[in-house]
């Protein structure tokens, strides 16, 4: 019988090879391809997939495995098909080849999030032709559009049919780091995600030429000053007992560790971080994991040389902590609106809250032992994710939600981190090896009497 690994990496390269690219469009992605390999991973196991197409193309399979206790709770492993664009000059190998070159699986989509998608697979197909009878549902789901909001994918679900993929538990992406450098035992679980507000300041002034500004409210100036003044007020920094459970796990010196603890010193602690040798790429994460951050973006005003702009805007990326709602956000952009009287107005009410699942449940207890028997001296490091991912669909619905996945000692968070999005994408057997064979262990255990 072929390894789970061996299984898993030659699925993983044919997901690559589907290049099921999403760029934001409805009518990218393509995800129908994924899907076709799937099936055909699928034929003749006797495993059932639903299919469900919101749209054209847009397509995204389930599968259940029944419990065989009705009141167990049931565990759903959730990999999003979809990869993101590429700039293929900036690709040593060609970003959709999937080749297997020096021990490492090269290609778009490698390590967000198609290993894990091609692990649940592998998986679900070898426990659903062994016979295995899990307590509580077994649900495998490979979604679409999760690159874009998941209007396609789990999104879609949420609105629609969420009976179809719905589970009180949930792997997904993403986890498995070394927190604390290479080698480092603190291993990344994800437990969180920061939520976003997406926010446009908008300020006027009084169109005129320019060969004669004296008196002129000029707009772009005036945005200047804004800009100016939103660095100075960013929002001060929240230590949350989650910050400090992280904090712990990356056994720092004791000295920067509590300074990396106290609202007082953090922000000089981070400064402190940046310099430090192997660690110090973990600072902008450090400080994103204890601020809610606003984050210029684009800037306009203005259109022609000779004319004083009468307009402009400044478009702002907030990411929110746990705790931190949108009136908090009105009223911080509000205070600073003030300082500028009738010139300037915000914009934009989307607002989608920051969400975590506790570390004291069944199937966290399930990934810290698991974690411990795969590596040893292992401790899960519960991180907060900067970004979003499929889990916040799942906890609006109450499941709790993890993201599980156990990386080669090499791969440090700042450098799986940095292989997301980026040219080069890849990803070692090691990692596709440990991960595979954690997550069975996981599911077995958990849905095992
Ligand atoms: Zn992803």
């Amino acid at each position: 019988m072929t390894s789970l690994r061996d299984e898993t990496v030659a699925l993983l390269q044919q997901l690559i090879r589907a290049e099921t690219v999403n760029d934001g469009a409805l009518a990218s992605g393509n995800e129908w391809r994924a899907v076709a390999v799937l099936e055909a991973f699928f034929a003749g196991s006797g495993v059932e997939l639903t299919r469900v197409e919101p749209f054209p193309g847009r397509v995204s399979v389930v599968a259940r495995l029944a419990g065989t206790d009705p009141a167990a709770e049931s565990l759903a492993l959730v990999g999003h098909t979809d990869v993101v664009p590429v700039k293929a000059a900036d690709w040593v190998h060609p970003p959709h080849s999937g080749e297997l070159i020096d021990g490492e699986v090269w290609g778009r989509g490698a390590v967000d999030m198609l290993f894990l998608t091609a692990s649940y697979a592998a998986i679900f197909r070898r426990l659903a032709t062994s016979g295995f009878a899990p307590t509580g549902d077994l649900v495998f789901a490979a979604v679409a559009d999760e690159e874009q909001g998941s209007r396609a994918g789990v999104g879609w679900f949420s609105e629609n049919d969420w009976a179809t993929i719905a589970a009180d538990n949930v792997l997904t992406e993403w986890g498995g780091a070394r927190l604390g450098g290479v080698g480092s035992t603190a291993i990344t679980v994800g437990v969180g995600e920061k939520g976003a507000a997406p926010r446009r300041i908008v300020v006027r002034g009084d169109a005129a030429h320019a060969s004669a500004p004296w008196g002129r409210s000029n707009a772009a100036v005036t945005l200047a000053k804004v800009v100016d003044r939103l660095q100075a007020v960013a929002p001060a920094p929240r230590i949350s007992e989650q910050w400090l459970e992280t904090l712990a796990a990356l056994e720092l010196p004791a000295e920067l560790s509590r300074r990396l603890a106290d609202q007082a010193t953090i922000d000089d602690a981070i400064e402190e971080l940046s310099a430090h040798p192997e660690l110090g790429e973990l600072a902008p994460f450090v400080h994103a994991w204890t601020h809610t951050t606003v984050a210029v973006t684009i800037l306009e005003a203005g259109s022609k040389v000779n004319v004083i702009p009468d307009s402009g805007s400044v478009s702002l990326d907030i990411r929110v902590l746990p705790g931190v709602t949108e009136e908090d956000v009105a009223a911080h952009l509000a205070a600073v609106a003030a300082e500028f009287p009738g010139l300037v107005s915000v914009e934009g009410d989307w607002f989608s809250p920051a969400n975590q699942s506790a570390t004291t449940t069944r199937l966290y207890a399930q990934i810290e032992q698991t974690l411990a028997e795969f590596v040893p001296g292992a401790k899960p490091a519960p991180i907060l994710g900067v970004g979003g991912s499929d889990a916040r669909f799942y906890r609006l619905h109450g499941a709790n939600a993890f993201g599980f996945g156990i990386l080669s000692p090499e791969l440090t968070f700042s450098v799986a981190r940095n292989r997301f999005h980026s040219a080069n994408e890849r990803l070692d057997l090691e990692s596709i090896d440990l991960t595979v064979r954690g997550l069975d262990h996981v599911v077995r255990s958990f849905l095992s009497a």
